[in-house]
């Protein structure tokens, strides 16, 4: 096939829709992550000074929030997030968890595996946070699962049923931190300790808002005899009274 000819198909037919997922703009090649150049460069990467342990972002010269600092039990050995919760990400999340999205996960699994190898995380398996049944029922999907598809991609096993939820809880969005600690005891459930025991885990979600969820997650991991365990997340809430 002639170069020219090639280019021409190339531009005209196999690129069809293919639309940045961050503000719909037609892009001329596709991409790692979906995205066009402007809004690769206006994300909010969460590339500032952060929390050793738990990934806050922090502004003084402390190794460590002042959670952690505190040595609140985080359950966890080390979270990072790929992004603050705010701006174009924000809207992105949200179009994937209520209007359905799912095809985002993909490309957005991409941002979350690339910080796995760039912060040297090694795990065994990989878990997605899981959602009630009922939240299953009603979304029909758990977006921590598709935002593993990366993972599994690159041969690490991700497991989506050793952990269950399995309580209902309620809606988290207005308590604090110690309120949903509280509002999570129980809920979650190792169904098979052999899939974690003396494992390196890795939890995967799309936000880390105070933590509770992971750290709950986490707590449970480490009792079913998990050797270490890891959060990674697409987002981390904005740091207290930062709003956007
Ligand atoms: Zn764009
Ligand atoms: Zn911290």
């Amino acid at each position: 096939m002639n170069k020219k000819l090639r280019e021409f198909l190339t531009s005209t037919i196999f690129i069809k829709d293919i639309k940045c997922l961050f503000c719909g703009k037609e892009l001329d090649k596709d991409s790692r992550y979906c995205v066009c150049d402007e809004c690769l460069l206006s994300l909010p990467f969460l590339d500032t000074k952060v929390c050793k342990k738990c990934g806050e972002p922090i502004k003084s010269q402390a190794r460590y929030c002042m959670r952690c600092k505190n040595h609140v039990d985080r359950g966890f050995d080390k979270a990072r997030a790929v992004f603050l919760y705010a701006g174009k990400i924000k809207d992105v999340i949200i179009n994937l968890k209520y209007f359905g999205n799912k095809y985002y996960a993909e490309y957005l699994s991409n941002f979350l595996f690339d910080l796995y190898q760039k912060e040297n995380f090694s795990a065994d398996v990989v878990i997605p946070a899981p959602i009630s049944k009922k939240s299953f029922k009603t979304r029909g999907f758990n977006q921590a699962e598709l935002l593993c598809d990366s993972f599994a991609k690159n041969g690490i096993e991700v497991n989506c049923t050793c952990v269950q939820k399995v309580l209902e809880t309620q809606n988290q969005v207005k308590l604090d931190f110690k309120d949903r600690q509280t509002n999570l005891i129980g809920a979650f459930k190792v169904v098979d300790k052999n899939a974690v025991k003396n494992k390196n885990v890795l939890i995967v979600d799309d936000i880390f808002t105070t933590g509770a969820t992971v750290c709950e997650i986490a707590g449970v991991l480490k009792k079913a005899g998990a050797k270490n365990v890891d959060v990674l997340t697409l987002c981390h809430q904005m740091p207290d009274g930062v709003t956007n």
